[in-house]
């Protein structure tokens, strides 16, 4: 069996600025001081690192507990808001999940930056959340690069079947840190370049797989090396 483990953000869904909006709003009332955002970059990374370089940015504490407020702060504001307009599906995306979530062979999981909540919240808007039961989030780790082995567990007691990340396992992501990430657990990398980042950029961090969008299902599941 193989497991793909799918980043969402510039990967299956973009979500227009509705993601920073919150998070700015959020957290400026929370800690009752104007927060901007600017300068901080989103992109593959996982929400409590996002938050803390947010704090930090403004001159504020960014401690554990301070961390974990604002997380709540902007999972309470983000819950329920997000509507169809606000999440594109990414070309390719849907016909890709049907076929790979009917296969014997392929285990679906995900493999995010965002806190479990909200990597729900912005797949159930277009009914994307039932293909994938399981996943590692940012609300797990704060460093992404332990989130295959922690998805590959709960895959494994998921699926009842042991998956070694190093043979068996696939993350598909937009940035150079999904790249990082693959290969920190031993795993494969397919990289797309629907997110923020210019093809010379993934390029650089030698993907095994790189698509200007993901593709048709049969080339996907042949470059994963199962049979359609
Ligand atoms: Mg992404």
């Amino acid at each position: 069996m193989t497991l793909l483990l799918f980043d969402i953000d510039g990967t299956l869904v973009r979500v227009n600025g509705a993601g920073r909006d919150t998070i700015k709003h959020a957290l400026s009332s929370l800690l009752d001081h104007p927060i901007t955002t600017d300068g901080v970059s989103f992109s593959g990374r996982t929400d409590p690192n996002i938050l803390a370089s947010i704090l930090e940015e403004n001159g504020l504490p960014a401690g554990e507990s301070e961390v974990s407020a604002a997380l709540d702060a902007y999972v309470d504001a983000m819950t329920g808001v997000l509507t169809p307009e606000d999440v594109e599906v990414l070309p390719g995306v849907r016909p890709l999940l049907e076929q790979l979530h009917d296969h014997a062979d392929i285990q679906l999981a995900l493999v995010t930056g965002n806190v479990e909540a909200i990597a729900y919240e912005k797949l159930g808007v277009h009914d994307l959340d039932e293909y994938f039961p399981i996943g590692a989030f940012g609300s797990d780790h704060a460093d992404r690069n332990q989130l295959p082995h922690i998805a590959s567990r709960r895959a494994a007691a998921h699926a009842g079947h042991d998956f070694q990340p190093e043979q068996q396992a696939v993350v598909i992501g937009d940035t150079p840190h999904d790249i990082t990430c693959a290969r920190a657990a031993g795993a494969r990398a397919i990289a797309v370049c629907t997110g923020g980042y210019e093809r010379a950029a993934l390029s650089d961090q030698q993907p095994d797989v790189l698509h200007d969008r993901l593709p048709a299902p049969h080339t996907f599941l042949r470059q994963v090396g199962v049979g359609a």
